[in-house]
């Protein structure tokens, strides 16, 4: 009898160790796991053939956290998302379902007449340039967690477009805004989300003045269209510094804060992953 009762524990407190925020998300969104267990090492997780390996939540005891990342063109469809660890020399696997649903964002037409316009070789090199370089900085992860305050809004002002809205050109989807864009007249000051070292500070084709910071073990805020940048990569800068003024540099038709983020490599909703990034504390 009290073995199968001990039996019963094992399992239920295996049931329990990962918790996942939600069973669906959607393209464009992030998912927060949450693991909490002694003893525990190698914690890492596989969806749709991507690994992404668990982080010390060092805001909770014995708890360790991922964020997936879904990327805007990830395929409608229900997913497995298998954790795996090692405790006592075992390795142990968990499954969760997992359904990627319809962010229904919505579209923006645009028509333009069909024109035989090529780009310059050389902005399109120095855009594949820009973008290779851009990537690098993205796919790479720094082990600590640069941060222990809750991450804030660049500026509070209005939203004029959000994260996802389809850009649809002569009715086919050509392209979909990678981040939020807030108002903001020339020479706004534009403030740090949180804590973190700068990894880029260029003037960039598209995106303009571009301030990116990382906030450690994958996660990058970026503030794009600056006139002003007030940052050199390498910096360290913190929570609420002002990291340069909004402008309208790059491929714009006006002044305005482009916000977006990056989490292991791949665009995500900015203000979701805000809320999520600060659900670790809670
Ligand atoms: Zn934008």
């Amino acid at each position: 009898m009290k073995k199968i009762l001990l039996i019963t524990l094992i399992l239920l407190s295996n049931l329990f160790a990962l918790q996942i925020n939600q069973r669906s998300v959607k393209n464009g969104n992030t998912v927060l796991l949450e693991i909490k267990k002694q003893n525990i090492s190698d914690v890492k997780l596989t969806f749709d053939k991507q690994n992404i390996n668990f982080f010390k939540n060092p805001f909770k005891e014995n708890t360790y956290y991922a964020l997936l990342p879904i990327s805007y063109y990830q395929k409608e469809k229900d997913y497995r998302v298998i954790v795996s660890y090692i405790k006592n020399g075992k390795k142990i696997f968990e499954g969760k379902s997992l359904k990627v649903i319809d962010g229904k964002y919505k579209s923006e037409v645009i028509n333009v007449p069909k024109t035989k316009f090529k780009p310059k070789p050389s902005r399109i090199q120095r855009t594949k340039k820009e973008y290779a370089q851009a990537m690098k900085v993205y796919n790479s992860t720094s082990k600590e967690i640069l941060w222990n305050e809750d991450f804030i809004y660049p500026l509070n002002t209005k939203i004029t477009s959000n994260f996802g809205t389809k850009r649809v050109y002569n009715g086919k989807l050509k392209s979909y805004h990678s981040g939020t864009d807030f108002r903001a007249k020339n020479g706004t000051p534009i403030i740090a989300s949180n804590s973190g070292i700068v990894k880029i500070s260029q003037n960039r084709f598209y995106s303009g003045n571009s301030i990116v910071i990382d906030h450690g073990q994958g996660v990058y805020s970026c503030y794009f269209h600056l006139s002003k940048m007030n940052y050199k990569v390498g910096d360290i800068i913190k929570k609420g510094d002002i990291l340069g003024l909004s402008g309208d540099t790059g491929r714009v038709t006006g002044p305005h804060l482009h916000f977006s983020f990056r989490i292991h490599g791949i665009q995500v909703d900015p203000l979701d992953a805000i809320s999520l990034l600060n659900q670790l504390k809670s």
